[in-house]
């Protein structure tokens, strides 16, 4: 028996081993929901975990980030097992908090299970395996409660909404090799890639005047608003269907009073493409119906792009190795997803290297809805974890010859054109087209 293949089995030992403490400690996160950048009970709580360990734990990363290291004293890759801390606003979700309406309607609680059940399993193991391993929880993935974010960028405290962008900025991957994360999910797949997207605040400013009386007196920023949606709907089928364009978004205000002329009006549209390029021509598209309705009533408009996800891109050699250990755990497949419209911030850290973002199963109800919850903790966590373990010893055993030849694979983009994107998704722009 090989080193890989006999750790392979000491790893789904150590997890067995542990099974009713990783449920129970699942449950003590699902109880406890937090939002983005506000995730203080549960990085504590993930902070005390590494600890009883043994590794010496960095926290306050991004405000509420955790990253604890490993080191086998042998040279080779360094490989990070993530979970996500942040709930996000759901109240009327089963396990809702009743103050903060916070829920784990997305199931990271479950990563961070997995991700503690593997460091358990994997921390004893470590001189047997070469390279390293860091076991990181990082904080708002789920790019909620923007007024807050936006609170923590005024002051300074961080500079995307995103936890993985903001951990990219302050460097915490600087030193990573390779990814490894399992979101919660209905069945055990892998998706090729997920949309970007752009998130966009949109502020139309015109002129207030009575609705009766004088409307001739007014300049309308409702009607610009809606030119501008109906402009951006009859733009749909100028975007090429391999770019897998998605424009949403909502009318956030549309004035306060019934009889007066509107004098300011807002949208937010989030902009999504499969690439960061078709994203960025996608947003010019938008901005374009946005100048032109402006200016067709001679209204001003603030364009603020409040940043967003990069796409994600898989890594086909990293999901080749999951396969291999679902197969070898419990004769599962992994199954290729294809392309999802829906966006991570796992997008941003694929951009820089290799990443794994599985699913697993065990979850019914749809996500992000009431509903979303465990149907079966062996599958939502336990599995998750043995697999994650798995996963790092097929990475890091035999002198890490698989871990190696994963780290050198090539990144899609380097960290001076990430940024320059991050940049060009994070701008703001006035025009004003004032008829006076
Ligand atoms: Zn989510
Ligand atoms: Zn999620």
């Amino acid at each position: 028996m090989s080193d890989s293949s006999r750790l392979k089995q000491q790893m789904i030992a150590a997890v067995e081993s542990r099974r009713q403490e990783i449920i129970d400690l699942a449950e003590k996160i699902l109880h406890n929901p937090e939002l983005g950048y506000r995730e203080e009970k549960t990085a504590a709580l993930v902070c005390a975990e590494l600890e009883k360990l043994g590794l010496t734990v960095r926290t306050g990363l991004a405000i509420t980030g955790v990253r604890a290291d490993i080191d086998s004293g042998k040279p080779g890759p360094r490989i990070a097992i993530m979970g996500e801390l942040d709930a996000l606003p759901v109240p009327s979700h089963t396990f809702a908090d009743p103050e903060t309406g916070a829920a784990h309607a997305c199931g990271h609680h479950a990563q961070l299970a997995m991700m503690l059940g593997a460091a358990a399993a994997l921390v004893p193991v470590v001189k047997e395996l070469s390279g390293s391993l860091a076991f990181i929880a990082v904080p708002a993935e789920e790019f909620q409660s923007l007024e807050y974010c936006r609170e923590l960028i005024a002051s300074g405290k961080i500079s995307y909404c995103g936890g993985k962008p903001e951990f990219i900025k302050q460097g915490v991957f600087d030193d990573i090799d390779a990814v490894l994360l399992i979101h919660a999910g209905h069945d055990t797949f892998t998706p090729e890639s997920f949309n970007g997207f752009c998130m966009k605040q949109i502020i139309f400013e015109g002129k207030a005047a009575h609705g009766g009386l004088r409307p001739w007196d007014g300049i309308n920023a409702a009607t610009m608003a809606r030119q501008a949606l109906n402009m951006i709907d009859s733009q749909r089928d100028t975007f090429d269907d391999k770019d897998s364009v998605r424009i949403h978004g909502i009318i956030s205000d549309g004035g306060n009073a019934v009889n007066v002329v509107p004098a300011r009006a807002e949208l937010e549209l989030q902009v999504r493409a499969k690439t960061p390029e078709a994203v960025k021509n996608a947003c010019a598209v938008v901005d374009r119906c946005i100048r032109g309705a402006a200016m067709a009533f001679g209204g001003k408009v603030t364009i603020t792009n409040l940043g967003g996800y990069m796409p994600y891109r898989s890594c086909p050699e990293l999901n080749a190795v999951h396969a291999e250990n679902l197969k070898l755990l419990n004769g599962g497949i992994l199954t290729n997803f294809g392309h999802r419209g829906s966006s991570t911030d796992m997008g941003d850290v694929s951009m820089l290297m290799p990443a794994l973002h599985a699913y697993c199963a065990g979850f019914s109800g749809s996500p992000h809805a009431r509903d979303f919850v465990v149907s079966d903790p062996e599958k939502a966590y336990i599995d998750g974890a043995k697999l994650l373990a798995m996963d790092a010893v097929s990475l890091l055993a035999d002198g890490a010859r698989k871990g190696k030849e994963i780290a050198a694979l090539p990144a899609v983009m380097d960290k001076e054109t990430y940024f320059k994107y991050k940049e060009i998704f994070t701008s703001s722009e006035e025009y004003n087209y004032d008829k006076a």
